[in-house]
């Protein structure tokens, strides 16, 4: 196997910035990195080049609807509302229609510098509900999805059952979402074949959250992730905080950490209504806080308690969630925001003399990593996957001011990203984006006249 060599001016190490380093290459993997060290003439040469980032909760097919729930309905909008529009569109995808739209979503991601995805998962069944003849058939897109783009992902079957609190029986626009505990372990093991099978593909589980399963499934769900990450929406909305004092007089987060062996396998995706006390557990417990700023923005969430987070040394990762916009610099920028607009000061999520885009651009991926069992850093032995900037029209950015200007100024985007040793994106677009984005298109065109939106 022939070597790839490439000579970064700067690159983001695990020890901070180095320079004039060299990587060598062999199939997916780093085989060495040298600092300091003079290009060589067969050397694939770069400016900028740091980690890919994790993206630690997507939901694909929510894509689709990007720009299609903006319009204001009667009375207060609010998350329940764009949750309609949303069921419109679960209900009509069919799976080519699926594996369309999530591939231009990954090669989307694969632009942005998103080079791992957690997918969590809860579209299983065919639009009557029932099972298809592969009960996971939408599993096996969302893998194909990912591979055809040079994405990683985490496979995170969701399993769904309730409507509500106390075990409610589901309604109909949930009917694609739901299983019982025996068939939501065939789903699991079907994404435990598809991970043996395909690289870059793994497995965790994830319980959708504590108002869809009951505590006895919960239990069996998380019995089935033996030492694979597992995902759960919680304390995302007042109401969801409110229905579960009402069920268990306790709070969602309050009621996960007494009765779940919540550790840092955990990633609790939202957990934005939190008290202090909620809080400081989490952190003790070692989950990762699952955050997804422009989606919690765009549905009007609430703003997170990354501040105390941050502080306390939790952990916290971003996620795309419903993949309304695609970009890593933006949803560390509102983050950022959310916490100076809410505490009334600046550079609140960094270190005393630290650049806030480096350090919330590191926490970030730290934490994607510890929500999907796997890190990005840039070492010997570790993915040659990564994202390099050229950054030709404000050369006075580099190394943490590059990151600030990348984050805060936002004029600038990935040039190229590496996936697993392979260039899938250059001079900022995906090498499959033509066939990708055409075959969006016609899928786009008849999910609108599907779903009565055209
Ligand atoms: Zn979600």
């Amino acid at each position: 196997m022939s070597a790839t060599t490439i000579h970064a001016r700067n690159a983001l190490l695990p020890g901070g910035w180095a320079q004039d380093v060299r990587f060598v290459l062999e199939g997916e993997t780093i085989a060495a990195i040298t600092p300091s060290v003079k290009p060589e003439a067969e050397d694939h040469r770069v400016d900028h080049l740091l980690p890919g980032m994790s993206n630690h909760h997507s939901h694909a097919f929510q894509r689709a609807m990007a720009g299609l729930a903006e319009t204001r309905g009667s009375g207060t909008d609010t998350f329940w509302t764009w949750r309609d529009v949303m069921y419109r569109f679960a209900l009509s995808m069919d799976p080519d229609q699926m594996e369309a739209v999530a591939t231009h979503l990954y090669m989307e991601m694969m632009e942005a510098g998103f080079c791992h995805v957690g997918e969590f998962h809860y579209l299983h069944h065919d639009r009557a509900g029932r099972p298809y003849a592969n009960i996971g058939e939408l599993c096996d897109r969302i893998a194909a999805a990912a591979g055809a783009t040079g994405m990683d992902v985490t496979l995170l079957p969701s399993f769904y059952a309730h409507s509500t609190f106390a075990g409610a029986a589901p309604v109909e626009g949930q009917r694609r979402f739901i299983n019982d505990v025996d068939g939501f372990a065939r789903i699991v093991e079907r994404c435990r074949e598809l991970a043996r099978i395909m690289p870059g593909v793994s497995v965790g589980v994830a319980p959708h959250s504590l108002r869809a399963v009951t505590p006895d499934e919960l239990s069996a769900v998380v019995d089935m992730a033996g030492d694979a990450p597992i995902h759960i929406h919680v304390a995302e909305q007042v109401k969801e905080v409110e229905d579960c004092l009402q069920w268990s007089g306790k709070r969602p987060v309050q009621w996960l950490l007494d009765n779940a062996p919540v550790n840092d396998r955990w990633c609790l995706i939202h957990a934005t209504h939190l008290t202090p006390e909620e809080l400081d557990a989490i952190v003790l417990s070692k989950a990762t806080v699952g955050l997804c700023p422009v989606t919690e923005g765009n549905l009007g969430d609430g703003i997170s308690r990354c501040k105390g987070l941050f502080e306390q040394g939790g952990a916290f990762g971003i996620g795309t969630d419903s993949n309304v916009l695609i970009d890593v610099g933006q949803e560390l920028r509102q983050l950022e925001y959310s916490q100076r607009l809410a505490h009334g000061n600046r550079a609140v999520l960094a270190g005393q003399g630290a650049s806030t885009g480096r350090e919330l651009f590191e926490a970030a991926r730290a934490g994607g990593g510890a929500a999907l069992g796997s890190s990005t850093d840039l070492v010997a032995g570790g993915l040659a996957s990564f994202v390099v900037f050229k950054n030709e029209d404000a050369p006075w950015l580099t190394q943490d001011r590059l990151i600030d200007g990348w984050i805060f100024g936002g004029a600038f985007r990935p040039d190229a990203v590496w996936a697993r040793g392979r260039q899938v994106v250059e001079d900022g677009r995906h090498v499959a984006r033509p066939d990708i984005a055409a075959r969006f298109r016609t899928t786009m065109q008849d999910l609108m006249n599907e779903t009565g939106l055209a």
